[in-house]
């Protein structure tokens, strides 16, 4: 590989800095004022899924999100039960797109 190109990011999920790919770090919207994806919502202290509130998703930002806390999310999924109930689908890691990008 050629032009490796790496900046530092600071991870929504763990609060962990890392390094990754400007193009390729995976990143997730993040209402500023609830500091949640807007079409998530803490109900009695699960996170579930709701239609996203148009005011919630205006204003959210993309915050990134490291490879580690990625592969925990899909461990989860696989997993299965109440932990995952909120998760959708697989995510794709910065890593693996990283390399499928710039192949
Ligand atoms: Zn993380
Ligand atoms: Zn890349």
């Amino acid at each position: 590989m050629t032009g490796q190109t790496t900046a530092l990011f600071a991870c929504y999920g763990c609060k962990e800095r890392f390094l990754a790919c400007p193009e390729c770090v995976t990143t997730i919207r993040v209402d500023p004022v609830t500091n949640r994806p807007p079409d998530a919502a803490i109900i009695d202290g699960k996170a579930v899924h709701v239609s996203p509130d148009p005011e919630a998703a205006a204003r959210a930002v993309q915050q990134p999100v490291c490879d580690g806390c990625v592969s925990l999310r899909n461990a989860a999924y696989l997993k299965g039960g109440p932990e995952a109930a909120h998760i959708e689908s697989l995510w794709e890691t910065t890593e693996d797109r990283h390399r499928r990008s710039h192949a």
